[in-house]
Formats: C-alpha cells, sequence, structure tokens
C-alpha cells in the first residue's frame, strides 16, 4: 500500500483527557479516531482488526468450529439447529458488532461461538478445552491471557472470562498463591467464625444527625467491624434490605444471583423511598422491625456480637444487637465483596486484587456453551503492550505491514524507483508492505515511521546511487546499511520465512 493514498492522519501531541495508554498510542498513530464522542477505526487501525480476526478464525476452523453469518434473531435459528442435530454436538461462531454505548463507548467486534450438545457428557471437558482454544487464540497475537473464574463455587464453574491483567482494566481479579484466579465480581468469601463475646442488652441510643461510618465510629467509640451497614433496594416486585458489616461492600452482582435475579435487576431506594420503607430519614436503617421487606444477611454479620446498628427511627441507632436473639433473617448469604488480605476459598492463604481487562467469556449453558473473544479489546491491550515514547511497536504476527519503506526525497527519481522496486518485489512475494512515497519533510517521514510501528524499516535516501539503503527495527538503535540483494536476505530472516 502506498501512503500517499492511505488516510490517514498521525498526531504528535494529544489531549490529556484522553487517558488510557492504548487509546493514545492508536489516535497518535492515525489509527483510531475520536469523532464527537464516538470512534472511528481508520484503514490501518481496521487492517489490524481484521489479521486478528483472521488469526481467531484460523485457530477456530482448525478445531472443528464453522463459521455461520445469521442476521436474524440467533434463538429462533439456534432452536432449529438443536432440534435437526444429528451429530452428539455442532461447534457455530459467527462475527458480531457491538453498537456503542454508554458502559461501552468504543464499541466491539465480537466473535462469537456456540456448541450445541445432543449428549451432554464431553461439556465440562470441553469448557475447559475452549478456555484453552481462547488463551492459545490471545498467545498467538502476543498477549499473555488468563483463565479466571466467574460464577463458580469450589466444585463448578459455570462461567470464566479470559483476561490480561493490566491498570486500563475496568474490573478486578481475585489471586491466590496457590494458583486460584477469579473474578471479585462473583468470588466467594470464606466464613468467618462467631466472635467470642458475652451477649449484652439491647439499648437505644440517642444519636442526633450521626449517620455515617465514620460519625458512627466516633460517636460510639468502636471500630466499623462493630457496626452493621444497612442497604436498600428493589426490583419490580419486592423491597431487599441487605445488610454487611461496617467495613464491607454489598456485592450487588452476588446479592442478586444468590436472589434468582437476573444481572442488574435491582436498583438503590431513594431517600424518599428509605424514608417510606423505614418511616425514618435515611442513614437511620436497620435489621429491627423493618416491614414487608425481604431481609438479607451477609454471613459474617450473623458472627457479629454486641453490634450497633440503625433503630428505623430518626436520629436513633441501638447498640448491643445480637442476630438470632435480636433479629432473623430470610436469607443468610454471601453477599460481601471479597477484598486484599481475604482469605482464598481453596486454600485459606490471603488473596490479592488488582485490575484486568476482559478479553473474552466462556458460559455454561443448559445445553450449550457459549463463548466471546473481543477482538477490539485484543487490538487495545496490543497497544498498550507494544510501544514505547516514540509510539506504537508492532509484534510481526500483528503488524498491519511487517515492512514499511520511507522515500527521504520524493524529488529523486532514483530514489523513487529504487524504493518501488523493492516494493513491488515484496508484494509479489505477498509480503504487505506500506510505501511513505508522501511529499512530506524528512522529519515527518521518521516521526511517522516511529508513530505508527511497523517492525521492518527501510529507508531509501541518498546513497541508493551506489545501492545502498538502510534497515532497521522498530525500537532498536542500531541500523545497517545494506545493498539490494543483502535487504531480501535480511527481511528473509527477521520475517522467519523464505522467498
Ligand atoms: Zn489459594
Amino acid at each position: 500500500m502506498k501512503l500517499s493514498n492511505v488516510y490517514i492522519h498521525t498526531c504528535k501531541e494529544i489531549s490529556s483527557e484522553v487517558e488510557k495508554i492504548s487509546e493514545r498510542n492508536l489516535i497518535k498513530a492515525g489509527m483510531i479516531k475520536k469523532v464527537s464522542g464516538a470512534y472511528a477505526y481508520l484503514p490501518l487501525g481496521y487492517k489490524i482488526l481484521n489479521r486478528i480476526q483472521r488469526m481467531v478464525k484460523k485457530i477456530l476452523n482448525e478445531d472443528g468450529f464453522q463459521e455461520i453469518l445469521f442476521l436474524g434473531n440467533k434463538d429462533s435459528f439456534f432452536k432449529k439447529v438443536k432440534k435437526d442435530m444429528k451429530k452428539d454436538k455442532v461447534f457455530f461462531y459467527q462475527v458480531e458488532q457491538v453498537i456503542p454505548s454508554r458502559e461501552n463507548k468504543r464499541g466491539s467486534i465480537l466473535i462469537k461461538g456456540e456448541v450445541f450438545y445432543k449428549n451432554l457428557k464431553d461439556m465440562k471437558k470441553d469448557f475447559l478445552l475452549i478456555e484453552d482454544l481462547c488463551v492459545k487464540v490471545l498467545k498467538k497475537c502476543g498477549v499473555n491471557g488468563e483463565k479466571i473464574k466467574d460464577i463458580h463455587n469450589q466444585e463448578e464453574i459455570i462461567s470464566s472470562i479470559i483476561g490480561v491483567s493490566s491498570k486500563e482494566g475496568k474490573e478486578n481479579i481475585v489471586t491466590c498463591s496457590c494458583g486460584y484466579k477469579a473474578t471479585q465480581r462473583y468470588a466467594p468469601c470464606t466464613e468467618e467464625s462467631l466472635e467470642d463475646e458475652e451477649e449484652l442488652c439491647m439499648e437505644k441510643v440517642y444519636t442526633p444527625n450521626v449517620k455515617t461510618i465514620d460519625q458512627l465510629i466516633n460517636f460510639f467509640g468502636i471500630t466499623s467491624k462493630k457496626l452493621i451497614k444497612c442497604l436498600l433496594l428493589k426490583n419490580q416486585k419486592n423491597f431487599i434490605a441487605a445488610f454487611v458489616r461496617g467495613d464491607r461492600e454489598l456485592n450487588l452482582a452476588k446479592l442478586e444471583r444468590a436472589l434468582g435475579f437476573s444481572y442488574r435487576e435491582l436498583a438503590f431506594l431513594n431517600e424518599e423511598e428509605v424514608e417510606k420503607l423505614t418511616h425514618a430519614k435515611a442513614g437511620f436503617a436497620g435489621p429491627i422491625g423493618l416491614k414487608n421487606t425481604i431481609i438479607v444477611v451477609d454471613h459474617e454479620v450473623t458472627c457479629l456480637k454486641n453490634a450497633v446498628a440503625g433503630a428505623n427511627e430518626t436520629d436513633f441507632h441501638i447498640k448491643n444487637i445480637n442476630y438470632k436473639r435480636d433479629f432473623n433473617a430470610d436469607y443468610i448469604l454471601d453477599i460481601r465483596n471479597i477484598e486484599k488480605e481475604d482469605s482464598c476459598i481453596d486454600c485459606g492463604k490471603r488473596i490479592s486484587v488488582y485490575p484486568y481487562m476482559d478479553m473474552g467469556r466462556i458460559q455454561k449453558e443448559k445445553d450449550k456453551i457459549c463463548f466471546s473473544l473481543d477482538i477490539t479489546a485484543i487490538l487495545s491491550t496490543v497497544a498498550s503492550i507494544y510501544y514505547d515514547e516514540d509510539g506504537l511497536r508492532w509484534p510481526i504476527s500483528l503488524s498491519p505491514y511487517p515492512v514499511m519503506i520511507s522515500i527521504l526525497n520524493m524529488n529523486d527519481q532514483d530514489q523513487i524507483d529504487f524504493a518501488n522496486k523493492i516494493y513491488e518485489k515484496l508484494n509479489k512475494e505477498n509480503i504487505e508492505v506500506l510505501l511513505d512515497d508522501r511529499n512530506e519533510k524528512v522529519g515527518v517521514k521518521f516521526k511517522d515511521a516511529q508513530l505508527l510501528g511497523m517492525p521492518i524499516q527501510i529507508i531509501v535516501g541518498r546513497k541508493v546511487k551506489d545501492n545502498i539503503v538502510e534497515y532497521k527495527i522498530r525500537g532498536k538503535e542500531d541500523k545497517k546499511e545494506l545493498t539490494y540483494n543483502e535487504l531480501f536476505f535480511q527481511i528473509q530472516k527477521d520475517l522467519g520465512i523464505f522467498m
């Protein structure tokens, strides 16, 4: 491809509003562009997306998956497939586009796969094989993906994530030195044991304007571990009061799943609704005397002795509350967020928590396994790993063009001819090559070659009269001067191919 024909707009300076490294690198290289809040993948960026897609498809095809395109409601098609199945299982995949939304501003291109089973006996084994397949795909792209348990218990995994640890990630992963890896969203907490303390008499205490955890700690002279935090929620039908220890966060996803609700079905009550339900101003809700509400208590709360909670009366709290003696729950569940320093469910050692980027998901359903790989997330991750202060540094396997040739002086016909000769030879050998034949200053051409980050860079300058060009690998300091014949030998060597 000749750069004079490519729509490209590199930029050296970029607004500080763009925080993500991957986004900064791709915008600087003119591979994506942000236009009034939406993103365009420009020709070079789109080419890499296609390259990643090709690589994923190749691996899936080798593993017996078949690509389909169904533009209607897939469920109706899959019902038909299930009815007509002759074999024990069928593998399909399809490329799908996710339209940008508030949560996913850039939108995505996903490769979504489905495996249907007539006989379910292989499902457990296949789930692990598909996890490995996704990790293999990422590895081919130069990314070290990890298998992270999502919805699971000690016996079974229902869903898992293929993720990459990254500061740009929005979700957290929980890890342990024993090898346990799980999403913070669904990682189960270990059960605590009952506090060893004598139960004291319950007492109502006047606490004017004392509402927040910090205010309560000061007022009662206790730690947040002695407080019972109340969170009031609702769905279409029910009010739910969830109770966790004062130092803990409620995990909404775990609560919803445990109660059999769908994800994001529950919403927090506003102040007005809180007042109506508890007959008290917000900040004074507690487990005693709540009516018409499903009471859900985190397991840890049942282990507390002589705790403090709201009295469901404005400006009052109750101290020395003990579970069972003073209140009961409709459900005792694991509904708190697991945090660093908590214990691992598998071995009991301390866990660590850090952010990850989600590259793919695998999910077990009644008679099928579904999975998806996010091609756009793979591109972002690669762009957040392979770069230096000068710009991107594509690995050869993903680079839109493994070779880039820059002509330094477009007024020198010898340079143009020499560069074209290399360009045509490489094209003939099916090596994709980008030729910078723009009428730009030398400085601009050098800078753009760095920003674009193609692995092999050939600079055609004044020395063509001696049959010599400059050759360098992006990111490495040393340059070589090579003759026309030496050049192809070197390219073969660096690309690991024979011409
Ligand atoms: Zn462990």
